[in-house]
């Protein structure tokens, strides 16, 4: 019997099943997509994420590396910087092909194309079911994203604050090094280069269903930056975004990745989150139990969870975010010790 199926293959399964593999476990990891695998996504990887791409032996085809995070609200600009190497710019394709070769080199066994149908824990197993059949390990790690598996849905929803989410690329040069985010009327846009000729921009937002060309029109200096630039990708949608899970962990199965939980996109961490959440799942593997992941997993987070809270209160009131953000223009270290605290060390 193998160690430890995965179900998922997006950054946090093919995360959690490397570092498996680099453990000695023997990892099978379930797809329900062909790779690579695509998401409508920023495609900002955090600085401590690079680090555990780079510790993970994970090799990527193309990016972008950027320095810090600027806002941009009504003219007003805010800038932090990382002191401790930068972030990557990466298409979410990309960065799928690089993490599942990396998967397959260290003896994972990759199965595409392959939903999970059924997962069921019966003593010291857990089956899982597939079209094809059903597969049985020791331990279940459920990285499917917001998709549910589970019998007990996610408890907490939040109907009243929902939020959405669009992407898009544009072929032209990055014009900044850092990644861009303009607050806007009702929206946030995100603006990543992912590489020498080519910008991710993406749209947070409250309403359901707006069109592409209403939230850029939201954005008359990103208009005018992509002006006559060809998309390079479809429009590609997700959301609502809010899930929490009243427990990740039970005997058999864990829950990692955005499947344990997920409060908002506008801090750019959950891709980064993802592998260090994958990382305190395979420890307790090696352990031999799942008892203190839960407690790992909550305070691995935490800050995330508080951060992104807080920042979601400045969606919502554009004078105090005004305020908030010509202060932390004028007091750039005060910005960066704040990205610093939600996010553990990196921006010292
Ligand atoms: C608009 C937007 C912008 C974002 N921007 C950023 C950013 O700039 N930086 C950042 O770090 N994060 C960002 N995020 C968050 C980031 O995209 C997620 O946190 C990240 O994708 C979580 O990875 P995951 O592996 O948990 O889930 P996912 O990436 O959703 O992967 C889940 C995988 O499971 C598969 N799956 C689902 N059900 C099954 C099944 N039954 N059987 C088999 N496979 C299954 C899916 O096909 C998918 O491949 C953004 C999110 C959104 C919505």
């Amino acid at each position: 019997v193998r160690d430890l199926v995965v179900v998922g293959g997006g950054p946090a399964g093919l995360a959690t099943a490397i570092l498996a593999a680099q453990a000695g476990l023997a990892t099978t990891l379930v797809e329900r997509r062909w790779f690579p695998v695509d998401k409508p996504c920023g495609e900002g990887l955090m600085p401590e994420g690079v680090r555990a791409l780079r510790a993970m032996g994970v090799r990527v085809d193309e990016s972008f590396p950027f320095e810090g995070i600027r806002y941009v609200d009504d003219g007003r600009v805010a800038e932090a910087r990382f002191h401790h190497g930068p972030g990557l710019g990466i298409r979410r394709t990309v960065l799928s092909q690089g993490m599942v070769n990396r998967a397959v080199e260290l003896g994972v066994e990759v199965l595409e194309r392959s939903p999970a149908r059924d997962v069921v824990a019966n003593g010291d197993r857990v089956r899982i079911s597939l079209d094809s059949g059903s597969l049985e390990s020791k331990w279940l790690a459920l990285a499917n994203g917001n998709g549910n598996l589970l019998r007990e849905p996610p408890v907490d929803r939040r109907e009243s604050f929902r939020r959405y989410g669009y992407r898009r690329h544009y072929r032209r040069r990055p014009w900044s090094s850092f990644v861009e985010v303009h607050w806007g009327r009702g929206a946030e846009a995100y603006v990543t280069p992912v590489s020498e000729n080519e910008v991710g921009l993406a749209f947070l937002f409250h309403e359901a269903a707006p069109t592409w060309e209403s939230m850029l029109a939201r954005f008359p200096a990103l208009e005018e930056r992509l002006e006559g630039c060809a998309p390079n990708s479809p429009l590609a949608g997700a959301g609502p975004m809010r899930r929490r899970m009243r427990s990740v962990a039970s005997p058999r199965v864990a829950l990692v990745g955005d499947a344990s939980g997920y409060v908002d996109a506008l801090t750019g961490d959950g891709v980064a989150l993802a592998f260090e959440c994958a990382r305190a799942l395979v420890s307790s593997l090696v352990a031999g139990s799942l008892a203190g992941y839960d407690k790992g997993h909550r305070r691995t987070t935490r800050r995330y969870r508080v951060m992104t809270e807080l920042a979601l209160i400045l969606t919502r009131r554009p004078l105090a975010r005004r305020v908030v953000v010509a202060s932390l223009g004028t007091y750039p270290r005060l910005f960066e010790s704040l990205l610093s605290f939600s996010r553990g060390s990196d921006i010292e």
